[in-house]
């Protein structure tokens, strides 16, 4: 499934569901941004890779935040910016933070720019 343009080139940013240890989970991927194993079994960019830009679902994981939605992807693609909504440890509150692209992480919290609480 297209979800929409890849911000640093022309390729199409595809949708897929991979399985990572046993766990299922979505990657959203550049065209031309493919990974294999090589031979000493490290995951690298093929050789006709000409782009970076992936993204896991599970990607805010750290930030309890199970799984990083394809519509959320889309609206990323499409506004460049989007608001997600990050949880503490159990029990603290959740708040809410804008995430942009990164050509080498996939996705970037900017931690220094405070959101309004929603009503
Ligand atoms: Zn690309």
């Amino acid at each position: 499934m297209i979800l929409g343009k890849c911000p640093y080139c022309d390729g199409n940013v595809i949708s897929k569901k991979i399985n990572v240890k046993g766990k299922n989970i979505k990657l959203y991927s550049c065209e031309n941004a493919k990974k294999e194993y090589d031979e000493s079994e490290q995951y690298v960019f093929t050789a006709d890779s000409t782009c970076r830009f992936r993204v896991y679902s599970n990607a805010f994981l750290r930030w309890n935040k199970r799984s990083f939605s394809e519509n959320e992807m889309k609206n990323l693609l499409n506004n460049e910016q989007i608001i997600v909504r990050l949880h503490g440890k159990a029990g603290t509150k959740e708040y809410y933070k804008y995430v942009i692209t990164d050509l080498e992480y996939g996705v970037s919290v900017l931690w220094d720019e405070e959101i309004e609480e929603r009503a």
